[in-house]
């Protein structure tokens, strides 16, 4: 159904989506008016919502960033997630506080995975070095007189 109003009267009209296009009259005024191709107050530019409904979509970034700044404290790995679906979300809406929480989380989880690659990388070099280094010399044997 396409909503519009007579250019001349305002009045407000409504047709079918099958006579988009077409030219008609208004049931008020008689003056000829065209039936729009599309419905009026719907500019659908790419990033925003066509509809106020999809504004749940902008929670969902943000939940799900929230979703993986959690996952991101017991599993660092996930903390590249958090952070590139709460920048995302928040390019969407700055003031979503879950977004928010999402990239605070995020941020701690890169900073627990970069010391747990720390770690394990120090680790790695002291198990080389300890791989690589001579043995310590054996402690020194009981002597062989002593008594049972
Ligand atoms: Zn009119």
């Amino acid at each position: 159904m396409i909503e519009f109003a007579c250019p001349e009267c305002r009045t407000g009209m409504t047709a079918g989506a099958a006579h988009a296009g077409l030219p008609s009259f208004c049931p008020a005024c008689q003056s000829p008016v065209q039936i729009p191709g599309s419905a009026p107050r719907r500019p659908a530019p790419f990033h925003t919502s066509p509809h106020p409904a999809t504004s749940g979509g902008r929670q969902g970034s943000g939940a799900v960033a929230l979703t993986y700044g959690i996952l991101s404290l017991f599993v660092p790995l996930f903390a590249p997630a958090a952070l590139s679906w709460s920048n995302r979300a928040l390019r969407e809406d700055p003031t979503d506080g879950a977004a928010k929480a999402g990239n605070a989380l995020g941020i701690i989880g890169t900073v627990l995975l970069v010391m747990a690659a720390s770690a394990f990388f120090i680790w790695a070099l002291w198990a080389l070095s300890a791989a690589t280094s001579p043995a310590p010399p054996p402690p020194p044997r009981m002597p062989a007189t002593q008594p049972y």
